[in-house]
């Protein structure tokens, strides 16, 4: 390689390694193999994966899934027949849904159409971070307001960082780590407000009070991102979708330089859940019983406050340092998330809400620690 190439080359890795990136946490095996234990014995409660839609069920659905395409042929017609079935579910016109490789892929693919270098997004924090990656690879900055101490929206706050620079707006409600829904009339006011892009992340909202589906015929410039990762339990499978005006869903879906974004296998499974809604409503319903289990049992431990939740976790507040209660947990095998300071709270940690046996194993753990 010449001297000029390979300078060029150590400079720009150089920048590529100070991005900053999502940082994934430690696997089952490879915790497992620390602690001399099966991978089978981790009690992952971290990502916010929901367990209660049964596997045995999934598998028999994917078998169908199995038999009906054809692995061998690039998709055709699944999206938009699986964009049909979303419309029907969300009770929204089907040109108004784009579908991608998890949500996450949707706020990528959002950040680069909207950015461009030297614009600014806002957004709160703390909240579900992967917007403010993905716009550091655009060149672009993003300016997270505080929530409140009671975990609300600072209106007053986020208006003054509106400017004429200002291209994209990112809320996440019900919101990622704190769990609870935002003010819908402060979202709304918000969404008004706002000089350019606003996303409304609602990948939690079937555990939540209410979606803002409805108001993307309201707004021109409101894009709200659901997923199957949570309620439906597909987190593997990475698939999720935006639900905007016409003219915003074709930018979404066409503006791509990839053609296939999704997979047939994903495409037709994504159908195969929405025909078989029973399933994802009855997991929904059960979580939302262990969720209130999980809340009351975690308050009644003496330096824990766990608060409400509008989601499948919860966020709790401990008297003791929290990478301790961390690293206790995990050398029992109970593997959950650290956040350590969130706004006026120094040691938050975030649980799934896991199958019952998981959740007992979790408190069981955090009783002794608490002692
Ligand atoms: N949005 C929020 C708020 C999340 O918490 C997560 C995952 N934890 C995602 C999006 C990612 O969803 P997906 O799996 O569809 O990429």
């Amino acid at each position: 390689m010449k001297t000029e190439c390979k300078k060029w080359l150590e400079k720009r890795l150089e920048k590529l390694q100070g991005l900053e990136s999502y940082s994934l946490e430690r696997t089952n095996e490879n915790i497992a193999k620390q602690l001399g234990i099966s991978p089978t014995k981790i009690v992952k409660l971290n990502y916010n994966e929901n367990l209660f839609m049964p596997k045995e069920k999934l598998v028999l659905l994917m078998r169908e899934v199995a038999e009906e395409c054809d692995l061998r042929i690039y998709p055709q017609e699944e999206e938009s027949k699986l964009k049909e079935k979303i419309s029907d579910y969300l009770k929204t016109p089907k040109d108004c849904v784009a579908v991608g490789n998890g949500s996450d892929e949707l706020i990528d693919r959002i950040g680069r159409l909207f950015l461009e270098k030297g614009d600014k997004a806002v957004s709160v924090t703390p909240t579900f971070p992967i917007l403010r990656y993905c716009i550091k690879h655009q060149d672009a900055e993003c300016n997270a307001v505080p929530l409140l101490k009671n975990f609300g929206l600072d209106v007053p706050r986020l208006l003054d960082n509106f400017t004429s620079e200002t291209k994209l707006l990112y809320l996440c409600s019900p919101n990622n780590p704190t769990a609870n829904q935002f003010k819908m009339n402060e979202i709304e006011n918000l969404i008004e407000e706002f000089p350019g892009i606003v996303i409304v992340d609602e990948a939690y909202a079937e555990y939540a009070d209410y979606s803002m589906v409805s108001y993307v015929d309201k707004f021109e410039n409101l894009i709200i991102l659901r997923t199957f990762s949570k309620a439906f339990g597909l987190a593997g499978l990475r698939l999720g979708h935006a639900v905007t005006n016409t003219a915003l869903a074709k930018i979404l879906a066409e503006k791509t330089p990839l053609p296939f974004p999704v997979s047939v296998f994903t495409l037709n499974m994504g159908q195969k859940l929405l025909e078989n809604l029973d399933i994802v409503e009855k997991a929904v319903e059960e979580l939302k019983v262990e969720r209130g289990t999980l809340t009351k049992k975690l308050n009644k431990i003496n330096g824990i406050e766990a608060f409400d939740s509008k989601t499948n976790f919860v966020l709790f507040n401990t008297d003791k340092p929290y990478e301790d209660v961390y690293q206790n947990l995990l050398r029992q095998g109970v593997l959950i998330r650290k956040f350590g300071k969130i706004l006026h709270l120094d040691n938050c940690l975030r649980t799934t809400v896991g199958l019952p046996q998981m959740n007992t194993k979790l408190l069981e753990a955090l009783e002794e620690i608490f002692r």
